[in-house]
């Protein structure tokens, strides 16, 4: 038998169903890869918050997905399981459900293997926003694995999990993707429910797979996708994902829209982003230039929307309900001050007096009004640029990944790195990013996004763009 930690999940379950692969010994090799780098300290890569003990239970069940594991976002809440979204605030509170996501793929056969640290709430595009300390990128230590869903996408790179879940309210799935030179697909909005994510900003968190390739993300998007009961954003997908297969483009009209893919974008990411376009030219896409006028302009609106809903979401943290509670208060104000002051780290508060401000009356049709408005512009470029082509590619972030500490004195240039994620969220379409190369030995993103329900002609373009490019994913084991 080949070694377990080459076969990408979709390998896995299919060696778990024609009984070449025993699903308690895959579980126990990955667990004991996880518990070893959460054991590790800073010799790790810290990207586990928890590990589960044993995974005696698991597999033999005959479901798709066979027993094969998966690391889940710390933000998804898991009945019984830790679940602080990265945060003081809510230590020790375990949930008394499990996220829907989380129980369809465990229907499916999925076996929580550990949850994965994260940015604080999601806040964040390097994973130093952590009360569990920052994540380091596996492809060189002294870097970020990006954010916000940095431990899922560095343990996935670095063969920790086959695969993980993880969450994108402006980048968060496809920036650590890109970092960490795997696969990252944001959804449409509404493909999949949200009931039990810790929510950062409502009308644009979305759940999704970061895998080793792109079948695992189609196999894992296929059992998280429909309408749920218990949120009311969620819709049925109209048809069903399907395993990419495509091994050409022929035909596949593919614009290149200048406002994100030219200036701002460092020269080596810039590099790797044309060669992929001209692999893709080679396979039969057609390539042209399209205009997203106002994509320029949504991270501004970003930066007021999401910290107005993330204001919103996040008053319920008060030490009355969750987790932690300041024990030394004079009164019930003085507690609620005390927890939130202790419970929340620097990044959240910005946003949560940030958003604050926005919504306060005398401003809200100023700030959050106007960002709405910009918000509607920037879906209407979409719908415009749609009609010309079927896909639109761009470089997933700016640049490689930066060095642990590099930007954490300067949230503005931070956010920058969400630059070309952030106007997909927005207009609420599916995106996904995939490996194209190296720049100074570092991974180097590609994200294609297509109109809302195209998840399936997305897969299918990425795989053969994926099959082609033939990307070594293997940073070299830890
Ligand atoms: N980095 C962005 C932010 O800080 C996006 C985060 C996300 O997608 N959750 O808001």
């Amino acid at each position: 038998m080949t070694d377990v930690l080459e076969l990408s999940a979709a390998q896995a379950a299919e060696a778990i169903a024609a009984g070449s692969l025993s699903a308690a010994e895959l579980f126990e090799v990955y667990r004991s890869r996880a518990a070893a780098d959460r054991d590790a300290g800073d010799d790790g890569l810290n990207c586990f918050t928890w590990v589960a003990e044993r995974g005696d239970e698991v597999g033999g069940t005959g479901a798709p997905l066979g027993g094969v594991p998966v690391a889940v976002k710390d933000l998804f809440c898991t009945e019984g399981v830790p679940s602080q979204s990265g945060s003081r605030i809510l230590e020790g509170y375990l949930p008394p459900y499990s996220a829907t996501v989380v129980e369809r793929l465990s229907a499916a056969g999925a076996s929580l293997l550990a949850k994965t640290n994260q940015d604080e709430f999601a806040m964040g595009s390097s994973n130093e926003n952590s009360a569990y300390g920052a994540v380091r990128n596996p492809w060189n230590r002294e870097r970020v694995p990006g954010g916000s869903s940095g431990g899922s996408a560095a343990a996935v790179a670095a063969g920790l999990a086959p695969w993980a879940l993880g969450t994108d309210t402006g980048g968060s799935i496809r920036q650590p993707a890109a970092l960490c030179g795997i696969v990252g697909l944001k959804p449409t909005y509404g493909s999949v429910s949200r009931y039990g994510m810790i929510a950062f900003a409502s009308s644009l968190d979305q759940a999704g797979p970061l895998t080793r390739d792109v079948r695992d993300a189609a196999l894992m998007f296929r059992h998280m996708v429909g309408r749920d009961d218990c949120d009311a954003t969620s819709l049925q997908f109209p048809h069903e994902i399907s395993l990419p297969e495509a091994e050409r483009l022929d035909g596949v009209r593919l614009g290149v829209p200048e406002e994100l893919a030219g200036e701002g974008i460092e020269a080596g990411v810039l590099e790797a982003f044309r060669a992929a376009l001209a692999r893709a030219e080679e396979l039969g896409a057609e390539i042209s230039e399209v205009r997203l006028p106002h994509a320029p302009h949504a991270l501004s609106a970003y930066y007021v929307i999401a910290p107005a809903e993330a204001s919103s979401n996040l008053a319920r943290f008060d030490g009355v309900r969750y987790g932690l509670r300041a024990d030394d208060a004079s009164d019930l104000l003085d507690m609620y001050t005390r927890t939130r002051h202790d419970g929340f780290g620097a990044e959240v508060k910005r946003r949560i007096m940030l958003g604050t401000y926005a919504l306060s009356s005398g401003y809200y049709d100023a700030y959050y009004g106007r960002a709405q408005r910009v918000r509607t512009k920037i879906a209407q470029d979409f719908r415009d640029a749609f009609q010309q082509v079927d896909l639109i590619a761009t470089p997933t972030a700016p640049t490689v990944a930066i060095k642990l500490g590099e930007k954490t004195s300067d949230p503005l240039s931070m956010y920058l790195n969400d630059f070309c994620t952030v106007p997909m969220s927005l207009a609420g379409i599916p995106a996904i990013s995939i490996p194209c190369g190296l720049s100074g030995g570092l991974p180097v993103g590609l994200q294609l996004a297509g109109p809302a329900f195209s998840e399936n002609r997305i897969l299918d373009a990425a795989y053969a763009l994926e099959q082609s490019l033939g990307f070594d994913g293997v940073p070299g084991r830890v």
